[in-house]
C-alpha cells in the first residue's frame, strides 16, 4: 500500500491567505494526503507567502531554509504573493521546487499528488500570470470562527502598497455564491463568519451588487449567529452600511478602518481617497449610531518625507478620536511602488520611535475602551482554552472575556455582564 503523502503548510500575511490555505489544504485532504505541522518532517512543505512588508519577504526565505533543514529531500512549494512578485528570484535560488502565484496556487494539490508521475513535477516562475478570476475560499479547522473570502484584488493603487501587483484587479463572488459558502460553513458548526477581502468595500463591482446588499442578504441567514467585517476602506464604509449594522442582530459592531495617517498632506502623498475630516465624520457617525462599537484603526508611520511635525499632527489627530485600538505599521519600501522611489526615506531609528509612540497610545486607548464597557451586558462566543486554563472568548464588539475552563461552553454564545477587568480582559466568575 502506498503511504499517504505528508503535507505541511505555513501561512503568512492576511486573513485572505488563511482562508485560501484552508481551501487548498482541503484539496490535499480530499486526496488522502496527511496534513502535519510545519515543524514535523513532511514530504511536501507549502509556504503560503505574503509580500506586504520586507519582513514578510524575509520570513518566506527563512521558512524555505527551515523546510530544507527538516527534510532535504522534501518538495518545497512557495505560493501566493511573494511567489507572484519574486518568482524569478525564487527560481534562481534553486531551493524551491514549485513556484505558484496568486492565480496558479489552486493547482498545487493536483501537481503534488499527480499519480501518473514518480516524482513531483517542478514548476518554475514561468507559469505565473496575473489573476483575473475570483476563487472562493474559507477557512475550516477552527471550530468557532471561519474567514470567508468574498472579494479579492484592488483597483486603488495607494503609493506604498504592493498588493494590487500581487493580487490583481478588484473582483468578487456573487451574493448567491457567498450565501452557499455560508451554508457549507454553518454545517460544520461554526458560529462566526469573518467576511474578508483585499478591498472588501469594493464588493459587488463585478457582479452589479454592493456590500450593503451582501450584508442585508447575510443578515437573513440565521444559521450563522454572527458575522464580523474585516478591514474596510473609510471611503467605502458608507453611512448606509453603518446604519444597517446598528440595527442588525448578526453583523457585530466591530469596525476595522485603515486611516494610515492623521495628516492630510501625508494622506495625499499616499494617494488615499479621504481627508482627516472625512474620517472624523465617519467615526462620529459610528459612535452616534452604535455607542459601544469597537473601532480599530490601521496606521503607517515613516512614509518617506514624514516630518516630525506631520507625525505629531497625526498623533494628535488619532488621540482626539474615540478609537478602540491601533494597528501600527512601520513603512517599508516595496519594489515597484511609488513610495519606494520617494525622496527623504525616514531612518529606521526614527520609524521605530514613532511606531513606539503610536503603540503606547494604542495601549491607553484600548484600556479606556475596555473600561467604558464596564457594567454592560454582552454576548460572548466562547472559543478556546488559554495558557492559564481559562476559557476565553470575544464579545461582538471585540472585548476579550475569560472564565474558568468549561469544555461544555466551548463554541456557545452566552450573555454576560462585564464587571471584573484584570490585565486586559474581563473575568466572569
Ligand atoms: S486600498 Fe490601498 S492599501 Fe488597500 S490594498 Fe488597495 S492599494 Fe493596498
Amino acid at each position: 500500500m502506498i503511504k499517504p503523502k505528508k503535507v505541511a503548510f505555513h501561512t503568512l500575511g492576511c486573513k485572505l491567505n488563511f482562508a485560501e490555505t484552508s481551501s487548498i489544504s482541503r484539496m490535499f485532504s480530499q486526496q488522502d494526503a496527511e496534513l502535519v505541522s510545519f515543524r514535523e518532517p513532511a514530504d511536501i512543505y507549502v509556504i503560503h507567502s505574503c509580500s506586504v512588508t520586507a519582513k514578510a519577504d524575509r520570513k518566506t526565505l527563512s521558512l524555505i531554509r527551515q523546510a530544507r533543514r527538516q527534510n532535504p529531500d522534501a518538495t518545497v512549494a512557495v505560493i501566493g504573493c511573494y511567489a507572484q512578485l519574486n518568482g524569478a528570484q525564487l527560481n534562481a535560488m534553486k531551493e524551491v521546487d514549485i513556484i505558484l502565484g496568486t492565480r496558479e496556487k489552486y493547482r498545487l494539490a493536483a501537481i503534488c499528488l499527480d499519480k501518473t508521475r514518480d516524482r513531483v513535477m517542478e514548476v518554475s516562475d514561468k507559469d505565473i500570470h496575473e489573476d483575473h478570476t475570483f476563487k472562493p475560499a474559507y477557512s475550516s479547522g477552527g471550530r468557532t470562527r471561519s474567514f470567508l473570502k468574498v472579494q479579492d484584488g484592488c483597483d486603488y493603487g495607494c503609493a506604498y502598497c504592493t498588493v494590487p501587483y500581487a493580487r490583481g484587479r478588484s473582483r468578487n463572488n456573487s451574493i448567491s455564491e457567498v450565501v452557499k459558502n455560508v451554508g457549507e460553513i454553518a454545517s460544520t458548526g461554526v458560529k462566526e463568519v469573518i467576511l474578508t477581502g483585499v478591498n472588501l468595500g469594493d464588493f459587488g463591482k463585478n457582479t452589479g451588487e454592493s456590500f450593503l446588499e451582501l450584508i442585508r442578504a447575510l443578515d437573513k441567514e440565521k444559521e450563522i449567529p454572527r458575522y464580523r467585517i474585516s478591514s474596510m476602506e473609510p471611503d467605502l464604509l458608507t453611512p448606509d452600511i453603518i446604519d444597517f449594522i446598528s440595527q442588525s442582530s448578526q453583523i457585530v459592531p466591530h469596525f476595522h478602518i485603515p486611516l494610515q495617517s492623521g495628516s492630510d498632506s501625508l494622506l495625499k502623498r499616499m494617494g488615499r481617497r479621504y481627508s482627516c475630516q472625512d474620517f472624523e465624520q465617519k467615526i462620529a457617525h459610528i459612535h452616534k449610531k452604535i455607542p459601544n462599537a469597537c473601532v480599530a484603526v490601521d496606521l503607517i508611520v515613516g512614509l518617506p518625507g514624514e516630518t516630525d511635525q506631520q507625525f505629531n499632527t497625526s498623533l494628535r489627530f488619532v488621540e482626539s478620536l474615540p478609537i478602540s485600538y491601533l494597528h501600527v505599521f512601520s513603512f517599508s519600501p516595496r519594489p515597484n511602488t511609488k513610495a519606494a522611489h520617494m525622496k527623504e526615506q525616514v531612518p529606521e531609528k526614527v520609524k521605530k520611535e514613532r511606531s513606539l509612540q503610536m503603540r503606547i497610545l494604542s495601549k491607553k486607548m484600548k484600556e479606556k475602551y475596555y473600561l467604558e464597557q464596564k457594567g454592560s451586558n454582552q454576548q460572548v462566543l466562547w472559543e478556546s482554552k488559554d495558557k492559564q486554563n481559562n476559557l476565553q472568548g470575544w464579545t461582538g464588539n471585540y472585548i476579550r472575556v475569560k472564565r474558568p475552563y468549561d469544555a461544555a461552553r466551548e463554541n456557545t454564545i452566552e450573555e454576560v455582564t462585564l464587571n471584573h477587568f484584570v490585565n486586559g480582559s474581563y473575568y466572569i466568575k
